[in-house]
């Protein structure tokens, strides 16, 4: 009998997002990937959701190493958290090591963990697994897949994946070390990526948009030019280095996280510009307006974002009028389209004109389709599959794409987080769940449960309404109040009448409760809380947070 192989997920089966798992065996503990996912209008005051960690933090000295697939922030962005509790290596190229070595020196946890670089198709022991590391196209530069050899076989993990075939860097996913594989010795788990699963086709190469690109800022002559793009996408970004060197401009960047990146993969030779054709935003003014093309961030409408800041005017570098063109080089995620159009908007009222991704291509997704997806089953054929990175639907069209190309159904593990699998000579099988709960950050990490969330939109939606009542209960009077405080419930003129009611009704009630002599503090604020939910909700059908503060003497 081989030692079994264990697999927990701990994020990134059921959202896009907070993408993590632990794979372990006799004891011993790799994580791949810690990622985590940004709060939305759901999660009022939530700047981040982190896998739950717990799992990993109770098992720390077990933990031997963390793979990092790639630098985006759905796989690496909740490693600072981790590392407070536990230290390890971390395993990752060249630009993943570049962008999580910053992000660990801004929270100063680097003496926390040693990078140890995989070059391309490297082979490597990583804690008890002897690692392969293949290329991968994604919407950011070297990306890996990762084959782990175990004593149960080969468990390939796709990392974020699509088949690019002109990937604007000339470095394609390694297909053929997979087919090798699948033929010798074998795929036993195939875990791939989800994201794409319910769209048919095939995506666009990178090198397609970026032809596109370039034939829209050759049209945009005498016009100042100012492109909104992930600042991680690289590749996107020397495609728009190229179109600006091309039409005789000079490439300009915006934003922090854009200046920061770009240097990085300039000095990573990922990205090549001549030094001449590259300025930062402080030399915008030096320049001829007509011939600069800006590139920044803000393609989601984030709120501080450059792009954003220029759409409300309050841009320190750039005032935009009918002489801009700006350019979405991007697509709305699921959940910003509203404050993409906002952006929109502003910048439209500047008199500015506007491209986007719904008028022209230029963005393709960095996920493969269901065609690109269906040819890594057919090359990898694994003996058993774990649908991975996606919502609840995109892992059920995955599962329906494993059928489809002939995978019977028990060999298909429908997982979520939380859940564990276990690997054994028997097969795989499912060992249950250990939770897998959000973990929010709002300022510190675990301050923050679904109360407090649960609390903060009751607040939004309809305010609170405080009776504040001090009472004597040995004599069973009321020796104050009650006062009624409320914020965000009703305007001021009908209030003061609103207020009233309240606090009448809530007067008589307790005066009747305080009649029984043993009645507790805590049984007139349910009286207080009742009276006045009964009278908000009849005068004024609304279900404002009612808070009773009642004291004694
Ligand atoms: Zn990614
Ligand atoms: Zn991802």
């Amino acid at each position: 009998m081989a030692p079994p192989v264990k697999i927990t997920y701990l994020g990134g089966l059921g959202e896009i997002g907070r993408n993590c798992m632990a794979i372990e065996t006799e004891g011993r503990i790799v994580v791949l990937d810690c990622g985590q996912m940004f709060g939305g209008d759901d999660l009022p005051g939530v700047d981040a959701v982190l896998p739950d960690l717990s799992y990993l933090i109770e098992n720390g000295d077990r933990i031997e190493a963390c793979i990092a697939t790639h630098a985006h922030e759905d796989h690496i962005g909740a490693l600072p958290h981790l590392l407070e509790h536990v230290s390890f290596p971390i395993y990752g190229s060249a630009f993943t090591l570049g962008m999580i070595e910053h992000k660990l020196r801004e929270s100063r946890l680097l003496d926390k963990a040693e990078l140890r670089l995989v070059n391309d198709n490297d082979r490597m022991d990583v804690g008890p697994f002897d690692c392969e590391f293949l290329p991968v196209t994604h919407s950011i530069p070297s990306g890996n897949i990762t084959a782990l050899h175990t004593k149960q076989g080969v468990i390939l993990h796709s990392s974020d994946f699509k088949l690019d075939l002109t990937p604007v860097d000339g470095r394609r996913t390694n297909l053929a070390r997979i087919g090798a594989l699948a033929y010798e010795p074998g795929i036993r788990l195939l875990m791939a990526d989800s994201t794409n699963a319910d769209s048919p086709g095939m995506s666009k190469s990178e090198t397609e948009i970026g032809a596109n690109l370039a034939n829209l800022i050759r049209g945009q002559e005498g016009r100042r030019v100012i492109v909104a793009s992930f600042a991680s996408h690289l590749h996107r970004i020397q495609q728009l280095a190229d179109a600006a060197v091309a039409t005789g401009r000079t490439l300009v960047t915006l934003g922090l996280s854009m200046k920061r990146n770009v240097k990085l993969a300039r000095d990573l030779g990922i990205l090549r510009v001549p030094d001449h054709s590259i300025r930062d935003i402080d030399d915008l003014e030096d320049l001829d307006q007509s011939k600069v093309l800006v590139v920044c961030t803000g393609s989601q409408g984030e709120p501080r974002a450059a792009l954003t800041q220029m759409a409300i005017g309050a841009s320190r570098w750039l005032k935009l009028d009918d002489n801009d063109t700006v350019v979405f080089s991007s697509h709305p995620i699921p959940g910003n389209e509203a404050a993409v159009a906002t952006v929109r908007n502003g910048l439209a009222r500047h008199g500015v004109k506007v491209f986007h991704s719904g008028m022209l291509d230029i963005h393709t997704s960095g996920h493969g389709k269901q065609q690109e997806l269906q040819t890594l089953h057919s090359v990898a054929v694994p003996e058993w599959f774990v649908p991975v990175h996606g919502e609840y639907a995109h892992l059920v069209a995955h599962s329906d794409l494993a059928r489809k190309m002939g995978m019977a159904d028990d060999r298909i593990v429908f997982c979520e987080d939380g859940d564990q699998i276990e690997i054994s000579d028997d097969g795989i099988e499912h060992l249950g769940s250990i939770g897998g709960d959000h973990l929010y950050v709002d300022g510190t990490v675990g301050d923050l449960g679904s109360a407090v969330l649960g609390d903060r939109r009751v607040l939004g939606d309809d305010g609170f309404c405080a009776i504040v009542v001090h009472v004597d209960l040995e004599r069973g009077e009321i020796i104050a109040g009650p006062d009624v405080v409320s914020r965000g419930w009703v305007e001021v003129p009908a209030l003061v009448g609103h207020e009233t009611a309240v606090a009448d009704a809530v007067e008589q009630d307790l005066m009747k409760a305080l009649d029984d002599r043993d009645v507790t503090i805590e049984k007139l604020g349910q009286v207080a809380r009742r009276a006045a939910g009964r009278t908000v909700n009849d005068r004024t059908r609304r279900r404002p947070m009612i808070v009773p503060v009642i004291r004694e003497g």
